[in-house]
């Protein structure tokens, strides 16, 4: 939908074919960093409605005690934008209003094919479209990426948890801030999503949870028997019915991402897991630069091959830096655990600063 609204407001005319007839049978929020908020603001996203400005970012370690505070709200601002805690939903109805009729669903994607100067998507029930670039931003589980691909797969790697979002505040969470809860083997969080509402994840590292059962509040209690207070309240007001479960997996280095008119961008070039925060993120920039290169109106092979040069060594440091971030955060080893705690709890202001700049703005690798 960011590649829709951005093509639209540069004067190229697109049609956006989405699967489903809804916007989420489960309700999930992530966090969008300034960079890719200031995207979405430029498109006319009223990100103030549908979020929550993130004004905090606090770390808490092994032992529960605060080891650090992100000024992230601070440092997001004089980049030009906040960072926002988004519930997906109803940035996604938001922006499927504003797409209009250019936004068809239900419509699912089946195969895509390249007949001479028109590229041609295949959909379920018969029926095709045809144009002259076919953009594969479906995902995780991409059919354009099997087009393009038929061999890759995602990588699992064993490590998975829960996430929920709930209509009210635990007592403790105070309003525009994340609480993150480093513990050996766990990493959680719990935040302020704007609107009343909060989210809360559980990953655990190494671990799964049975992905065939009906998700249970009392599996989370197992897997996180110590939870802080505030975490432990979220999880409490939690029903089984509320709980979304998640599989961490990725795909590194596909390359190319294009051949001919079909061109992939966000997950379904590069799924990242979504320990590093960054996955939504870097799909929504990589959306904004094709439709900036696309107005350009160039040669296309060379355009989609630009794209790529910029856009994959970004995509590549995301995945990388996610695989080592859920180690870094719950790592087994209590003596990795205790140093990272004394090296966090001792960072001088600038360098935090500096940590959070890397954060709210996208770096080149
Ligand atoms: C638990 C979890 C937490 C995360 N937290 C964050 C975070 O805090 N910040 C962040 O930046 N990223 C986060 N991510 C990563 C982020 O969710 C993804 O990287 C991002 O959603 C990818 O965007 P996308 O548009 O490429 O794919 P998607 O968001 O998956 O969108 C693909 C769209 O294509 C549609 N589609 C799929 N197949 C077809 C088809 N065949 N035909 C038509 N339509 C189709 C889907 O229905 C969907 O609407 C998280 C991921 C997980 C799992």
């Amino acid at each position: 939908m960011t590649l829709g609204l951005a093509l639209r407001q540069r004067g190229i005319e697109c049609v956006v074919h989405e699967k489903y007839g809804h916007y989420q049978s489960h309700r999930t929020a992530f966090l969008i960093w300034s960079y890719a908020a200031a995207e979405l603001a430029n498109l006319g996203v009223p990100m103030a409605s549908v979020a929550a400005p993130l004004e905090v970012l606090e770390v808490h370690g092994r032992k529960g005690s605060t080891i650090c505070q992100m000024p992230v709200g601070r440092i997001s601002r004089a980049h030009g934008c906040d960072s926002y805690e988004v519930n997906r939903k109803r940035l996604a109805q938001t922006m499927g209003d504003m797409l209009g009729d250019a936004l068809v669903r239900p419509s699912c994607c089946i195969g895509a094919a390249v007949d001479g100067d028109r590229a041609i998507a295949q959909f379920e029930g018969g029926g095709s479209d045809a144009g002259d670039l076919i953009v594969g931003c479906d995902g995780a589980h991409s059919v354009i990426r099997k087009v393009l691909h038929p061999e890759a797969d995602l990588e699992l790697f064993g490590s998975g948890g829960w996430i929920a979002v709930l209509d009210e505040h635990p007592p403790g969470l105070e309003p525009n801030r994340q609480m993150e809860f480093w513990q050996p083997g766990i990493k959680a969080g719990l935040a302020d999503i704007g609107n009343g509402e909060c989210r809360w994840y559980v990953a655990m590292n190494g671990t799964v949870p049975d992905m065939k059962a009906p998700p249970s509040i009392d599996d989370v209690r197992a897997a996180i028997p110590n939870a802080h207070p505030t975490l432990q309240a979220a999880i409490d007001a939690t029903s089984d019915d509320q709980l979304v479960l998640t599989q961490a997996s990725d795909l590194l280095a596909l390359d190319p991402w294009f051949d001919n008119r079909i061109v992939m961008l966000g997950d379904a070039a590069h799924a990242t897991s979504p320990y590093a925060g960054m996955g939504a993120c870097t799909a929504i920039r990589d959306a904004v630069v094709l439709a900036d290169m696309l107005a350009e109106d160039g040669e296309l092979t060379t355009t989609l091959q630009a794209f790529q040069d910029r856009r994959k060594p970004i995509s590549d440091a995301v995945i990388k830096q996610s695989r080592n971030g859920l180690d870094m955060s719950a790592s087994h080893s209590r003596f990795k655990a205790w140093l990272r705690d004394m090296k966090f709890s001792h960072i001088p202001d600038k360098a935090m600063e500096g940590i959070v700049e890397s954060l709210v703005c996208e770096e080149s690798p």
